[in-house]
């Protein structure tokens, strides 16, 4: 999928009110966006999605719901005020500000994509008798780009756990990166940058408190761990769930609400005993890639992307990275943090954060696997596999978005087929009945074609028409959006239809 289609996604995304930019009417605030009428259900469904198969699926999975505002030495604690700095380098032509690390990055995504076309090109012209193995070692094109990427990777990794500024500018230089808006590479130094928001609290004789922003829900869910732990009678392992808005004072804010400075995350932190957590950590990478594939967009969209810098907490970390419309990008992260939030705290609060475990008859401090992924570019990632644009027979097209029914922000919508002889009272009626369980809409207005298209754009799995013979006989016609097959059925067995393949439970099923 092209940029193009990208932007045309951006639009829908406005023009059927799933995500307007915020602050619209003062031009603007950049990289915070608001969700409209359409996209707040679907942001809902998908939080349930993830809350259910997490409280509901995991009998020894609990939620809470912390304050955004926490103390100040939490931030220190958790390291995020010594070290939650991202790597920036200007351009002094464009005056644009760039993370170093990104433009990396990218200019190693080009590499990759310069090889896999010359194999791709190469499995063409050799049909089924190619090895790829093979021509990825002997093609001298092939292996020349290859060995380039792996020392460029190599320097990369080790500049980024060094935290080695100057040695990430070389590479920038080195690799003749220009900058995609003056074109020229006219950089100055790399600089860190903390992302942290801070505000002040109340106001004393001595003066305000500094307070920040939370940048994760993660700590909220830390310091309650023995709140929970012992109210709950939980024995470990554990996890504790929460969603929940964070805070990032990004530098580039780009890519619509990939990355924004206020989201909303989704984070577990499972707490187990030490020396489990890779075996933990390979079973939550398996639940969790479950989960994103159990929404049936196709397994080839998705993938682990192990990290070559881990960061100062963990000893194992992956993403589960999502093919966006603008290449495969992080959607979760999954983490073993091993005891160091726990620890922290232990250090920072004086209080004791231990568990005694009874069977080993002994306390320890519990060690911890992450699961954590943002609702918007969950979002995202959903709205532009779904988004689809088709030619119909007759050469009319139509815009449909394929959600996953279970996510879909209305379930049904009812249609009179005219605007008289008692069809409205009869759609009305349908839609009392239905209401309690299934978001409906009516729509009386404009051919009946149109109103398809409009249900259609935002993904509306069934359209309900009521005709003449309505009256007559109490049955109606029943649209599939993606099929747009019709077959007449009796009213009362609308209810069983739509419940049958909205039902997040049956989703939910196929995850296990
Ligand atoms: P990135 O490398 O893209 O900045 P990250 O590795 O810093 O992301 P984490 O700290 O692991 O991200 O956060 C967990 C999840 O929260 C991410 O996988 C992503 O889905 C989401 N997330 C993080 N930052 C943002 C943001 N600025 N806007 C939207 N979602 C975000």
């Amino acid at each position: 999928m092209s940029e193009d289609v990208f932007k045309k996604i951006v639009s829908h995304c406005k023009e059927y009110g799933f995500v307007f930019q915020s602050s619209e009417i003062y031009d603007g605030l950049s990289a915070v966006y608001d969700y409209g009428q359409m996209g707040v259900e679907l942001k809902n469904n998908i939080k349930k999605y993830w809350w259910d198969s997490m409280v509901l699926l995991h009998e020894n999975v609990v939620g809470i719901d912390s304050a955004i505002f926490m103390h100040p030495t939490i931030w220190k604690a958790s390291g995020h005020v010594d070290a939650f700095n991202d790597p920036l380098i200007d351009n002094k032509d464009s005056k644009k500000r760039y993370r170093a690390d990104v433009l990396i990055e990218d200019h190693l995504a080009r590499i990759d994509e310069k090889i896999n076309k010359e194999v791709e090109k190469a499995a063409k012209r050799f049909g089924e008798t190619f090895d790829e193995a093979m021509f990825r070692q002997t093609n001298p094109r092939v292996s020349e780009n290859q060995a380039k990427r792996d020392e460029i990777h190599s320097r990369f990794a080790k500049a980024l756990n060094d935290s080695n500024l100057e040695e990430l500018r070389q590479i920038i230089i080195d690799c003749e990166i220009v900058d995609p808006i003056s074109g020229t590479r006219n950089w100055t130094d790399v600089r860190q940058f903390n992302l942290m928001f801070a505000t002040e609290m109340g106001s004393t004789a001595d003066g305000a408190m500094k307070v920040y922003l939370r940048p994760e829900t993660a700590q909220g869910i830390f310091v309650n761990f023995l709140n929970v732990q012992k109210t709950g009678r939980m024995k470990i392992p554990f996890g504790i769930a929460q969603i929940g808005k964070a805070f990032r004072n990004e530098i580039v804010a780009r890519q619509f609400i990939f990355r924004m400075r206020e989201f909303e995350q989704m984070e577990m932190q499972f707490f187990v005993r030490p020396g489990e957590e890779l075996d933990w950590f390979a079973k939550w990478k398996e639940v969790r890639m479950n989960w994103h594939k159990a929404l049936g967009f196709g397994d080839h969209k998705y993938r682990f992307h192990d990290h070559d810098k881990l960061a100062h907490y963990a000893n194992a970390a992956t993403d589960i990275e999502f093919e966006m419309p603008f290449g495969f990008k992080e959607v979760e992260g999954i983490h073993s943090r091993t005891d160091f939030d726990l620890s922290s705290h232990e250090k920072y609060s004086g209080k004791k954060l231990q568990y005694f475990d009874p069977e080993l008859n002994k306390s320890y401090t519990p060690y911890v696997i992450e699961t954590s992924i943002g609702v918007d570019r969950m979002f995202l990632s959903t709205i532009s596999s779904a988004y689809a644009e088709e030619e119909l027979e007759g050469g009319e097209t139509r815009v449909v978005l394929r959600l996953p029914a279970a996510l879909a922000p209305v379930k049904l919508a009812v249609l009179p087929l005219v605007k008289k002889d008692g069809l409205p009272e009869k759609a009305r009626e349908i839609i009392d009945s239905l209401k309690f369980d299934f978001k409906c809409q009516y729509d009386e207005k404009d051919s009946i074609g149109k109103r398809y298209r409009r249900q259609d754009a935002i993904g509306t799995p069934f359209c309900v028409t009521v005709d003449h013979q309505t009256p007559e006989d109490n049955t109606v016609t029943i649209r599939y959006r993606d099929s747009m097959a019709q077959e007449r059925v009796a009213i009362d067995k609308l209810s069983d239809i739509i419940s049958d393949k909205v039902s997040m439970k049956k989703l939910l099923k196929t995850i296990e």
